[in-house]
């Protein structure tokens, strides 16, 4: 064993100095050397992957494992290992959702805001962002967590007002963080945009921690690193791909949540449940955003720039963003969305999850302004040449991207999806 250890001891230094990134698969003894605990430590992330001792002792009991052979001795190794293993885990990973989740930084608890966000070792000071309602509700709790470590805090006006040009400038003038200091967004997908997109600009870029306080936020707007403002002329339109250096999700937070905005968030997880192919909007809250919370991450550390697959994402968002042109924005983002999945349902040809779409969500048709909103559905980001390029499924968890449909057919869905 003692030359194994040695040889195991060595392989796991070379691949944590190598300059190239790699996933390493390390057996349960690994962490017995103090060296690679150190290693581990400095220049890893490390997931203890959990198994408790019965399920342990299932797994190996009538192997040959030289290091099972008999019960009392296996559960007295299990529980000296244990010790060993708080020192450098950083994350507990029960299921592969949750190896995903520590991949793309993300940690999704119960009280995160108290615990993650206040053990999260930060280089320098933070800057802490919220918009004023979660400032009052949540602003505390952040700052008690983050203790001495906060340097200042920014309030912006709550909702899409924080994504304007003037509130980042505002902002961006405010800051007082050196280069190794942190932008801390605490609040919905308005909050973590502009202060993400904050980060990404500020002395050339600065780490940020995103702490989503809404069900959109939780799910979507705080995972994979989009970060923008809006122009007049659009929205979205100014922004920056700049990954979280973590996520901090504590599905505690949502209790002050008003419903308007969990039925906001309601349709993202639809449409995430759409794209797995599973029911994640029938789980109980705190495993919906975890489930949620991976399923993005996943695609997005696939595709991080949206070069490709990211792509699936916009399910139903070419028909919401016309929705919310069409309307000049007076349809709230998450009833466009639910029209908007109701729309790729009935070209997808997919009936059963039509009717689960007007089950779950209740679309009603919007008051817009047709010209417009067809208009705006050709200019859409998505579209080639003003054919746009649609999102659909070819079944429950079977999404195609770039699907080109003639024009009045899209048209047709489109005009359904508007009163009158
Ligand atoms: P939001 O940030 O405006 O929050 C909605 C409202 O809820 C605000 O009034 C806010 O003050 C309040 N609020 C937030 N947390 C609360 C809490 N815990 N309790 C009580 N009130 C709370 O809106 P949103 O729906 O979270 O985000 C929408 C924005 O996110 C849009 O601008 C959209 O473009 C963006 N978005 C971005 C991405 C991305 O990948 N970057 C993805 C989806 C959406």
């Amino acid at each position: 064993e003692a030359d194994f250890r040695a040889l195991e001891e060595r392989v796991a230094d070379e691949i944590l100095h190598s300059p190239e990134p790699a996933v390493i698969a390390l057996g349960g003894g690994a962490p017995a050397s103090r060296t690679t605990r150190r290693h581990l430590v400095d220049r890893a992330v490390t997931a203890l992957v959990d198994v408790d001792v019965d399920e342990a002792w299932e797994r190996v009991r009538g192997s040959e494992r030289p290091l099972a052979l008999d019960e009392a001795s296996f559960r007295a190794l299990y529980e000296q290992r244990r010790a060993l293993y708080d020192d450098v885990e950083e994350w507990v990973a029960r299921d592969v959702e949750d190896i995903v989740l520590a991949a793309g930084g993300v940690h999704v608890r119960t009280a995160a805001l108290e615990k993650e966000l206040g053990e999260i070792l930060l280089a320098e000071g933070a800057a802490l962002v919220f918009d004023e309602n979660v400032a009052a509700l949540h602003g505390p709790a952040a700052g008690a967590a983050l203790g001495e470590r906060l340097v200042s805090t920014h309030r912006l006006p709550p909702g899409e007002e924080a994504k304007t040009v003037a509130t980042l400038e505002r902002l961006l003038r405010d800051l007082r963080i050196g280069r190794m200091g942190t932008i801390v967004a605490l609040g919905g997908g308005c909050t973590t945009d502009v202060a993400g997109f904050a980060a990404s600009v500020y002395l050339r870029g600065v780490d940020w921690i995103a702490v989503p306080t809404t069900l959109v936020g939780q799910v979507d707007a705080a995972i994979g690193g989009k970060t923008a403002v809006n122009l007049p002329e659009g929205k979205n339109l100014v922004g920056a791909f700049h990954w979280p250096a973590r996520t901090v999700i504590d599905q505690a937070v949502l209790a002050t949540l008003p419903e308007a905005e969990r039925r906001a968030g309601m349709a993202e997880v639809v449409k995430t449940g759409l794209l797995a192919g599973e029911a994640l909007w029938d789980l109980p809250d705190a495993e919906l955003v975890r489930r949620c919370a991976a399923y993005k991450t996943a695609v997005c550390l696939r595709d991080p720039c949206e070069t490709g697959e990211r792509a699936i994402l916009n399910l139903g968002h070419t028909f919401a963003h016309a929705l919310e042109a069409g309307s000049d924005h007076a349809v709230p983002h998450g009833e466009a969305v639910a029209l908007g999945l109701l729309a790729a349902l009935r070209l997808s040809g997919l009936g059963e999850q039509e009717r689960l779409v007007q089950e779950l969500l209740e679309p009603r048709p919007v008051r817009a302004d047709r010209e417009r909103a067809w208009l705006a559905l050709q200019r859409d980001k998505k579209a080639a040449g003003g054919t746009p390029r649609l999102v659909l499924l070819e079944a429950f968890g079977k999404p195609r991207i770039g699907v080109e449909l003639p024009a009045h057919t899209v048209r047709r869905e489109l005009d359904r999806l508007i009163e009158g």
